[in-house]
């Protein structure tokens, strides 16, 4: 039997981390669904596709030559045979994501590569048909709604902040939080406007890191999933 496991979250709850360990001690594919919008924005501006015009970044997403690779051990992005996966993770694509994100028909097209990928890997893929987790904003809502197990993985702003800081700064001292709280209360705001990720679905078990370490954490999910 294949087990599908959605989880959603704001930045900094440490949902890629978490989803990806949960993976791994699973056997399961691993889908990191913001890697996609990264990579789609990364394409965008790689091909002079000007992000202010929706009607061209729509048609760019749906032209986006990407494969995902979705082993939890070493997840890759490729766009155009070229390995994105460092290039995706820049403040600079940070913070234009949201140009395609609030792209509704770009969020439609790659809502449907998500959805391909999952059924995939629910019936054979790089799991073998062992399941996937996958991991973004819309995932328990709108991408599979029907998942085995969806959980929204929350965390207090502070406690996210301070994450974020860490991974930008190596450190979260006073500074390194005040640089990086525009960034992710900005984000947060903007992906508000389109997704709502920020209270549970019907049906949807909500997890609070805000106080747990990535072990706590990766074991409160894997409660979930065995419930
Ligand atoms: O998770 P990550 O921070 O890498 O996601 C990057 C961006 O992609 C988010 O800020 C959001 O705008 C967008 N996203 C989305 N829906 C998802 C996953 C990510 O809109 N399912």
């Amino acid at each position: 039997v294949s087990t599908v496991v959605a989880v959603d979250g704001p930045s900094g709850s440490g949902k890629s981390s978490v989803s990806r360990e949960v993976a791994r001690r699973l056997g399961l594919a691993f889908l990191d669904t913001g890697a996609m919008y990264r990579a789609a924005t990364w394409w965008c501006l790689d091909q002079g596709v000007p992000l202010t015009d929706q009607v061209a970044v729509a048609q760019a997403v749906r032209d986006l030559p990407l494969v995902v690779g979705v082993d939890p051990d070493g997840p890759t992005v490729v766009v155009d045979g070229r390995d994105v996966g460092v290039a995706i993770r820049t403040t600079e694509i940070s913070s234009r994501v949201s140009a395609v994100a609030t792209n509704l028909e770009a969020r439609a097209e790659l809502g449907r590569r998500q959805r391909a990928v999952i059924e995939a890997e629910r019936t054979g893929g790089w799991s073998d048909g062992r399941g996937v987790v996958a991991e973004g904003r819309d995932i328990t809502t709108v991408v599979a709604p029907d998942a085995d197990v969806r959980v929204l993985l929350t965390a207090s702003e502070e406690a996210r902040l301070a994450r974020r800081a860490r991974e930008l700064h190596g450190t979260a001292d006073a500074a390194a939080l005040s640089a990086t709280r525009d960034q992710v209360v900005r984000r947060d705001a903007d992906d508000s406007t389109v997704v709502q990720f920020q209270v549970a679905a019907d049906g949807v078990v909500t997890v609070d890191s805000s106080d747990l370490d990535l072990e706590q954490t990766v074991e409160a999910v894997l409660d979930v999933v065995e419930r």
